[in-house]
């Protein structure tokens, strides 16, 4: 069925003006024609969608989300995972392998890449284990995981204990021209922590995560990376030393990247009262600085990408006491409208930045193609209303598990609907 978007402004990543322009989408998904004054009459169109006032977006890409499926279903599925992800209008994400079982060989990976075809409509890329079962002491099998193309390999949450395992695994890596992304963090000194270690960790009584613990681990693996040339991406920075820390590793030549999440460049530890925990994550908000420090690094490209790092606990779970419920929270749905809220909408940065940083970065950094919306290419966008609102409730969030910093929050804007193929 061929559908007309008309009347809305179309945006882009090469640019922070917003131009007028339809959009025809046809039977088969491609976007058809794009320009301005598409007239119906020619086109015929199956439906007309008036997208007055509204801004058309190319749709995000995600590179870290722990969708659970297989072995955590009670808080995530494949499927729901995509409707979260649609309603967030993303279109595409890297899932995490630490699922049960862990994605650590080429058959994992294959079966995990069945299951998405079967069940969602939009691409979500296989990473795999550096190591076996994520455990930390042997390699996982490289091989066979990158011949069923694995966008990543990472332990996910957890980092490589031994600085000479990960040697290896950057070596070999390297040899199959894999990407190595690595959850920063020294668990000798995190230990048992739960927030950051400062004011609000001494207030609360809870045991804290200092900066450090985050630092180490960028300058080790950042110091690997170099010595052996592999890539590394470096998930979830959070403070004001690890951005100029990559900032100076990109100047001398290292082929790093990085990504911060929406809760970062939103929120700070003094947010993290009435153990509330829905700001219970890894790494833990830090302080106001650190927040400001993280906007300038997106800003001037020291931070790549923002990924949400979606990691689904049920609110059961996630309603045991603030020591021992899990650390993370869902992202995908409140990511754009987070993003539009405080920074687009306040002129902080335009639609282009976040296309950038949320879209066409981390793509290309798992080399996948990025488009413009653009005649020729797969529909893939979402339809925005600046002049609406959305109120971020259970009824709205797709995910099977609600639970956000911004329950109850309202964001101006509203994504309508996301069109995908
Ligand atoms: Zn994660």
């Amino acid at each position: 069925m061929a559908r007309l978007f008309k009347n809305g402004v179309i945006a882009s990543a090469g640019s922070s003006d917003l131009i007028e322009g339809d959009v025809l989408v046809g039977d088969d998904g491609t976007a058809e024609r794009v320009g301005p004054g598409i007239e119906e009459s020619c086109v015929q169109p199956d439906e007309v969608v008036d997208c007055t006032g509204c801004a058309l977006v190319p749709g995000m890409f995600d590179l870290q989300v722990h969708a659970r499926e297989p072995g955590g279903e009670h808080k995530e599925t494949l499927a729901t995972c995509a409707a979260a992800a649609l309603n967030g209008g993303v279109t595409g994400m890297v899932l995490m392998p630490d699922t049960s079982p862990p994605i650590d060989t080429g058959n994992l990976v294959k079966s995990l890449q069945d299951l998405v075809s079967e069940t969602s409509p939009i691409p979500m890329l296989a990473s795999g284990c550096l190591t076996k079962g994520r455990e930390g002491i042997e390699l996982a099998g490289f091989s066979g995981m990158a011949s069923r193309g694995v966008a990543m390999l990472t332990d996910s949450d957890r980092g490589i204990p031994c600085p000479d395992l990960l040697r290896r695994c950057m070596e070999y890596a390297k040899d199959f021209d894999l990407l190595v992304t690595s959850h920063c963090d020294t668990p000798a000194l995190s230990k048992a922590g739960v927030v950051n270690e400062g004011r609000v960790s001494y207030q609360l009584g809870l045991p804290g995560i200092p900066a450090i613990s985050q630092e180490i681990a960028i300058d080790r693996d950042i110091r690997v990376a170099q010595y052996t040339g592999a890539r590394l991406h470096l998930q979830q920075i959070s403070t004001a030393n690890a951005v100029q820390a990559v900032a100076c590793a990109k100047e001398a030549g290292t082929r790093v990247t990085c990504e911060v999440s929406p809760h970062h460049l939103l929120l700070s530890e003094k947010e993290v009262k009435d153990y509330n925990t829905s700001l219970k994550l890894d790494p833990p908000l830090r302080l106001p600085g650190d927040v400001e420090a993280l906007i300038e690094g997106l800003l001037n490209d020291s931070i790549d990408a923002i990924a949400s790092n979606h990691a689904p606990h049920t609110e059961f779970e996630k309603s045991a006491d603030f020591a021992s419920a899990p650390f993370g929270v869902t992202g995908l749905e409140t990511t754009v409208l987070a993003i539009y809220d405080r920074f687009i909408k306040e002129g902080a940065f335009g639609w282009d930045l976040l296309i950038q940083k949320y879209s066409q970065a981390p793509r290309e950094i798992v080399g996948q193609e990025f488009h413009e919306i653009e005649e020729g290419q797969t529909a893939d966008f979402f339809v925005f209303d600046p002049k609406a609102e959305t109120e971020i409730t259970r009824e709205y969030l797709k995910t099977k598990s609600p639970v956000t910093p911004f329950l109850g929050w309202t964001f101006s804007g509203e994504i309508r609907e996301t069109v995908v193929g």
